[in-house]
């Protein structure tokens, strides 16, 4: 972690446990992999994959992954919070069953996230030597719009997915810019209904190397009037948990950003991200536990 990161309020509000297809480590893995990245507060969001069969997690799935979280939570009391999350995938497809189970979650957040555009197709697994990237990006988009102002998610994930893949397989990177009108359709929706959206860090991970959305886009969500705002890496094993988190919350700080959102039962809290007071009683100009006025 960077100097800067110690006098940062750092969360992780992306992150597959077990009780994800496509993910094997255990909420005590994670939560002391999170320990030491220097975060205080993290979400598990396990995934409940609409419109896709095989993948799909389920009630069983939430409600094990929720008793091994309380279990895990008691353990690091006072060193680390863990909330109740899922990433409610492909409401665009299933839009009933997807406010269903908004409706029916008794955990701390959802991300509302598009992974396909048709059932069991993940727009990451297309050939995109065969399929024309700025106009999957405009349909992926469309449903990103749909959701947006539609379903009850707290922030929505992810927004430009696509561009992880296609980077990946072709090298290139689509122009944001073409996009902007569609893009400020969803922010304007996010922020109009008090939702948020995410900062998702996966994309550092991979050859395309950028924040998921990126800072021009960052900042357009912000004179939009976007407010709520998390991070989170998308990890699936320990070493990723808490990766690229602190660059996140810097290219947010450089916006003009102060505060990050967490969520305690579906409810957003504001958290400073730069702990002023901390620095303060550091250095011997303010008494007391600099965590009291946090
Ligand atoms: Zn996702
Ligand atoms: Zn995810």
């Amino acid at each position: 972690m960077s100097e800067e990161g110690k006098w940062m309020f750092l969360s992780d509000y992306h992150i597959h446990s077990s009780f994800s297809y496509d993910s094997r480590q255990t909420v005590a893995q994670i939560a002391q992999a999170a320990l030491e990245k220097g975060m205080e507060e993290i979400a598990i969001t396990d995934h409940v994959e609409l419109a896709a069969p095989k993948l799909r997690g389920g009630k069983a799935e939430l409600r094990e992954a929720a008793k091994e979280i309380e279990q895990v939570g008691a353990c690091f009391q006072g060193k680390l919070i863990i909330r109740k999350g899922m990433e409610l995938g492909n409401a665009n497809l299933e839009p009933e069953e997807a406010m269903d189970w908004c409706r029916k979650f008794s955990g701390d957040f959802i991300i509302g996230s598009v992974h396909n555009l048709e059932p069991g197709q993940d727009v990451a697994d297309y050939d995109y030597s065969q399929v024309d990237a700025g106009m999957l990006f405009h349909d992926y988009l469309d449903a990103v719009a749909n959701i947006a102002g539609t379903l009850d998610y707290d922030v929505l994930g992810h927004i430009t997915y696509p561009l992880k893949a296609i980077c990946e397989q072709t090298g290139e990177v689509l122009d944001m810019r073409r996009y902007r009108g569609q893009f400020r359709r969803i922010f304007e929706a996010v922020a109009g209904r008090g939702k948020g959206i995410e900062v998702n860090t996966s994309g550092l991970r991979y050859r395309l190397g950028r924040l998921l959305p990126d800072r021009e886009l960052l900042e357009l969500y912000r004179s939009c009037g976007g407010v709520h705002i998390t991070v989170g890496s998308d990890a699936h094993r320990p070493e990723d948990v808490g990766e690229g988190i602190v660059q996140a919350v810097e290219c947010l700080c450089t916006l003009g950003w102060r505060e990050i959102t967490v969520y305690q039962g579906r409810q957003p809290i504001p958290r400073p991200i730069l702990r002023s007071t901390m620095r303060e009683a550091s250095s011997g100009t303010a008494t007391g536990s600099p965590g009291d006025k946090l």
